[in-house]
């Protein structure tokens, strides 16, 4: 295959905009979505593979240009793996994720009043896939494990990150320098896997 050499991030949400382009590797002239003053697509799929080819497939037939797309999210155990492909849903239309997280702690306190003092299993999962027009290129899915924090911790990152401790650590993802965060993560785990088609 041809070395890519323009690329465009399938994604309008900055925090994974800032981790995909950290990424790539440095010749790779860079696009946005805001480039081209195009929204994203409606995530009408099931999984975080088929919303994430959604929105690569789209993005690329839309500018003519390789795309790579994200669609990932945090699972919960205990809430029967929720909010998984509607957590961003869960933010409501403003992406506020203080409602979110709210969100994430009533559900849990509904399942069971004692949450606070158990291990919360939870992962965050990243499905990463390539589209070239109407060509798949590759789609792989990189995952974190980790549980719930009883409260919310610290102001880096974005989305869940103030309340998911991944394994082996004590600390949240918030709480974290991004350049530590950036290389536990599932996104991470997931390039790995594709940065061979780039
Ligand atoms: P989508 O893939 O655009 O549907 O959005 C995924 C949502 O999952 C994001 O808006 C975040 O709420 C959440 N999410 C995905 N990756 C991360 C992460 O690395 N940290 C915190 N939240 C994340």
């Amino acid at each position: 295959m041809k070395k890519i050499k323009k690329i465009i991030i399938g994604s309008n949400n900055k925090g994974k905009l800032r981790e995909i382009r950290d990424l790539l590797p440095r010749n790779i002239k860079i696009k946005s979505p805001i480039d081209f003053d195009l929204k994203s697509p409606k995530e009408t799929g099931k999984t975080f593979e088929q919303n994430s080819l959604i929105k690569s497939k789209y993005f690329s037939k839309k500018t003519n240009l390789v795309c790579i797309a994200d669609d990932s999210g945090l699972e919960i155990d205990l809430l029967n793996k929720k909010p998984g492909i509607f957590s961003a849903r869960w933010a409501g239309k403003d992406g506020n994720f203080k409602k979110a997280i709210n969100r994430v702690f009533k559900e849990l306190e509904n399942k069971d009043k004692n949450w606070k003092k158990k291990k919360i299993k939870a992962r965050f999962v990243c499905a990463l896939s390539i589209y070239n027009l109407n060509k798949k290129i590759a789609c792989v899915i990189g995952k974190v494990e980790g549980k719930i924090a009883s409260e919310s911790r610290g102001k880096n990152g974005f989305g869940y990150d103030p309340i998911f401790i991944p394994i082996h650590k004590n600390k949240t993802f918030g709480e974290m320098k991004p350049s530590l965060k950036y290389k536990l993560d599932h996104r991470f785990k997931a390039f790995k896997k594709i940065k061979k088609f780039l």
